[in-house]
């Protein structure tokens, strides 16, 4: 089965609000990699996601807030030939990102951005105590590369 590299960016944005979640990997300060699943929403290249204050993943941005965030959607079984393990693949695309987190301390942009991140997911319209937006990290990252793959293309789905 064929893998291809997608580049249009349509196709790329498309694939990641087919999300519902990422995986969103990090370095702490020992070099040992760290990965959390977490919700997110995605508007004009930046990946928005909230968080508690505290906890492993939030010390570990403050020292070093590069992260790499992995998007995947669809999981489909495929294969060539029944009999042939190596024919066998995950049909499936995915979008790598990376970036910098940067936490938006401004309440009024911290609430529009949480709006924002809860119409992704509801069509309820949701408020908020004013203690948990103060409590709430809202983490933005800027893409600064990005590359999206698909797999498990029989030879005529390979453009
Ligand atoms: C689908 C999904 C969506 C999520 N969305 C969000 C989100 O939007 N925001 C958010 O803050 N969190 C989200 N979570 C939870 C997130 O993955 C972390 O578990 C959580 O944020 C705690 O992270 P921490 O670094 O503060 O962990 P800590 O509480 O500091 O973790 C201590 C230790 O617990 C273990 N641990 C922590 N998290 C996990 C985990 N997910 N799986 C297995 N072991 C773990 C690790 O060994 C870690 O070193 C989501 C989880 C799932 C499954």
């Amino acid at each position: 089965m064929k893998t291809i590299t997608i580049t249009d960016q349509n196709e790329i944005e498309e694939i990641i609000r087919k999300c519902t979640y990422c995986s969103v990997a990090m370095v702490d300060p020992e070099g040992d990699p760290y990965v959390v699943p977490m919700n997110f929403a995605y508007k004009d290249g930046v990946v928005y996601m909230h968080s508690g204050p505290e906890g492993r993943k939030a010390k570990i941005i403050a020292h070093n807030p590069t992260v790499c965030i992995s998007f995947c959607e669809g999981h489909e079984l495929v294969y060539q030939s029944e009999q042939i393990a190596c024919s066998y693949s995950m049909k499936s695309r995915s979008v790598m990102c990376v970036g910098k987190v940067q936490l938006i301390e401004d309440m009024e942009e911290k609430r529009s951005v949480l709006d924002f991140f809860m119409k992704q997911y509801t069509n309820n319209t949701c408020g908020y105590a004013k203690p948990s937006l103060l409590n709430v990290k809202v983490w933005a990252v800027k893409v600064e590369k990005m590359s999206c793959r698909s797999f498990g293309l029989r030879p005529s789905e390979a453009r």
